[in-house]
């Protein structure tokens, strides 16, 4: 498995994100708490940057239609960028975010294509699923 890999959002989950469903000031508690444990630096590719991004990770159970938070980390905008392809793709950003994918993950174009084909088979998967639960237990830390 790749350490900067793609994590495509299934479309009927498209909506669901985290920052959407809680208050602002639990979103707030959820993101500062995973800034500091970033510690100024990218939790998957480690650069120092002044500018570090929310990321909400999710684990989809097919069997009982679930997806499920897993965590939240705090990532640079050239990872998150990787990570959420398909918005970066529509924005014309591709071409970045190959770059990024190779020099983290240590990789060609080749590996990055093949990557890619099979997170869309995954996202065409998923897709097939027309609603999921969500399982928020993660975040009981917090309570
Ligand atoms: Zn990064």
């Amino acid at each position: 498995m790749y350490k900067l890999d793609f994590e495509l959002v299934p479309d009927s989950c498209w909506y669901s994100n985290l920052r959407s469903i809680l208050k602002p000031a639990m979103w707030d508690v959820v993101r500062k708490d995973a800034y500091a444990r970033a510690d100024g630096r990218c939790m998957i590719c480690g650069a120092k940057v002044t500018r570090l991004e929310a990321h909400e990770r999710w684990a989809y159970d097919e069997k009982t239609c679930t997806q499920i938070l897993t965590d939240v980390v705090a990532v640079c905008h050239s990872c998150h960028s990787v990570i959420h392809i398909g918005r970066t793709q529509l924005m014309g950003n591709e071409d970045q975010a190959i770059k990024h994918f190779q020099k983290v993950n240590n990789c060609s174009y080749s590996d990055y294509i093949k990557a890619l084909g099979e997170a869309n088979k995954k996202h065409q998967r998923l897709n097939s699923i027309g609603e999921w639960k969500l399982d928020l237990t993660w975040l009981k830390r917090f309570c």
